[in-house]
């Protein structure tokens, strides 16, 4: 089982891949999650994209391209793997095409989580992240505990630098410029399915269990 969660930034697909993830024993693959633990280990990776990270630009398609190459190597993900935050390019997506194929996996299929642009802006902006094991919550939604720890592992609950609204802007303006052509992309290849990210956490849930199991 092998799948593409698309959306703009804030839509739920972390959420949502995370749940997936454990329901179907796959690996959730967040290029966006590997990226920021080689910022925190200070990586030689992590040296290269940190500034990019924290302006909400894209890091380079070649880099993206060899830490999935490499992952989706890895005996876990023979099973099956759901992509989250990849690809984000038309670039990307052909390379991702070349390393199915090379893979032999036919047909991937593809989810789009849409939520309309003022609504994810009031959620990242109310977004906040353990900066150990990184657990979501939402001020909204979801508060993290007044004394500031998260309840799953102790550690510091956070706002990430780039949930900071003029950061949110731009990474919205790179979603529509560079990402959003991929709906196009894989609209063509037929197995795309589009879900409200209005919808409850559970129900997205439910649609997107029921378009993994049918044929
Ligand atoms: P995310 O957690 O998916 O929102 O990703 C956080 C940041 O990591 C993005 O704003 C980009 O700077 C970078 N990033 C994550 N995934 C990709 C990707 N597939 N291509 C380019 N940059 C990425």
């Amino acid at each position: 089982m092998q799948l593409i969660l698309l959306g703009a930034p804030g839509v739920g697909k972390g959420t949502q891949a995370k749940q997936i993830g454990k329901e179907f024993s796959i690996p959730q693959i967040s290029t966006g999650d590997i990226l920021r633990s080689a910022v925190h280990e200070n990586s030689e990776l992590g040296k290269k994209v940190k500034a990019i990270l924290e302006s909400g630009q894209l890091v380079p398609d070649d880099i993206i391209l060899d830490i999935i190459q490499k992952r989706l190597s890895q005996n876990d993900c023979q099973k099956g793997f759901i992509l989250d935050g990849f690809p984000r390019t038309i670039l990307q997506a052909q390379g991702l095409d070349k390393i199915l194929s090379q893979m032999a996996i036919p047909g991937i299929k593809v989810i789009e989580i849409y939520v309309d642009e003022l609504e994810i802006i009031s959620r990242l902006t109310s977004r906040r992240v353990c900066s150990n094991c990184g657990r979501d919550y939402n001020l909204r939604l979801n508060s993290p505990p007044a004394d500031g720890k998260c309840l799953k592992c102790g550690g510091i609950i956070i706002q990430r630098s780039d949930d900071e609204e003029h950061t949110i802007r731009k990474r919205l303006k790179v979603y529509r410029e560079q990402t959003e052509p991929l709906i196009e992309f894989y609209r063509k290849k037929k197995k795309f399915y589009r879900i409200d990210g209005l919808l409850p956490i559970d129900e997205v849930f439910l649609q997107i269990r029921k378009i993994i199991t049918q044929k």
